[in-house]
């Protein structure tokens, strides 16, 4: 008796205790807020074997291993990197292209993720653009066995404009298995919501303003098991010997940052992954073409804001 007496009063008592916990992947900071029952630990465990499987990054990776087997015909995969190649050749798809997962020599010459980048010259330019067909990569499951194939041996794979989505979808997936019901993904601005606010409301997003110090919203949107996702050229840019501003989302037509008189394109959704996809292909499509995308996927929403910061919402009322 006194022990059953114990166990409700423990069990009253308990109050809901939030917990933030951070880790460094995919080249930034990653965030989980939840109940401090969640095993964040096992998370960033199972997430760190994500990265080095999809990241090209990762040098001992999966898909530094495809890479570097370009033109080599079929190589089995692990079923992370089979899947992200699958949502990545369908959003290319989507896109006609202007999500462009076989970007790579693209992004490594204008030095995008390295500490000095530059303009490239026409001629190398010209050169590493003969090799960006995303039709080159192929994939195929046999009876399980998960294997990929790059046709074209110039062809370097990157994942980097929906890695962190595809982290965040996972991230949210173990917590739910954990029996979490409310937790906020926030990995490096894409964030993913499990339920509710754990006080039942919905979670409030900001989207920011372009360019303005972090934290300064334009608007705000609420969610529930959904995910937010912004693609700007305000987070990752840099000023080149020209003394222009360049940033990293490139439109694989010109070989240049996208220059389409968009400030942001932030697209909310159900999975991070596709939200991911979606903000840099409509970044990179502009207002038209990236409306009529995001209008041909059910389920999907997003908030446009134009240089001259206006936020025109498609899917969505303000
Ligand atoms: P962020 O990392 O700032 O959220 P994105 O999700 O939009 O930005 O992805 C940008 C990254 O995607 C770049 O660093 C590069 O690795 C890759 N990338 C750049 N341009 C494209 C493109 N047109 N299609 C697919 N991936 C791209
Ligand atoms: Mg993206």
């Amino acid at each position: 008796m006194i022990l059953l007496l114990a166990v409700v009063f423990t069990a009253s008592c308990s109050k809901y205790q939030e917990k933030t916990s951070e880790m460094i992947l995919f080249g930034t900071t990653c965030r989980i807020t939840a109940s401090d029952k969640a095993d964040f630990d096992a998370v960033w465990k199972r997430l760190g074997e994500l990265e080095d499987n999809i990241s090209a990054r990762s040098e001992q990776g999966d898909l530094a291993d495809l890479n570097s087997k370009a033109g080599q015909g079929w190589v089995e995969v692990s079923q992370d990197l089979y899947d992200s190649l699958k949502i990545a050749l369908d959003i290319a798809s989507r896109s006609n292209g202007a999500f462009n997962p076989a970007i790579g020599e693209l992004v490594n010459l204008w030095g995008i993720v390295d500490k000095h980048p530059d303009v490239p010259s026409e001629s190398d330019l010209a050169a590493v653009m003969e090799h960006i067909d995303w039709h080159a990569i192929e994939i195929k499951d046999d009876d399980g066995i998960t294997m990929a194939r790059i046709t074209d041996p110039g062809v370097r794979i990157d994942l980097g404009g929906i890695g962190k989505g595809i982290a965040a979808d996972l991230a949210v997936s173990l917590l739910r298995k954990q029996g979490i019901k409310s937790a906020l993904v926030n990995f490096g601005g894409n964030i993913m919501c499990l339920g509710s606010h754990h006080t039942g409301e919905p979670y409030r997003i900001g989207i920011q303003v372009p360019f303005a110090n972090r934290n300064e919203y334009k608007q705000v949107v609420q969610v529930i098991d959904q995910s937010v996702v912004t693609s700007g050229p305000y987070e990752k840019n840099f000023v080149g010997s020209d003394g222009k501003l360049y940033h990293h989302i490139i439109d694989s037509a010109t070989g240049y940052p996208a220059d389409n008189g968009l400030a942001s394109v932030t697209i909310i959704g159900p999975s991070s992954a596709i939200c991911d996809g979606l903000s840099t292909s409509c970044f990179v499509l502009g207002l038209d073409a990236g409306t009529a995308l995001v209008q041909s996927m059910e389920g999907y929403s997003a908030v446009f804001i134009l240089d001259d910061g206006t936020a025109v919402p498609v899917g969505i009322s303000l």
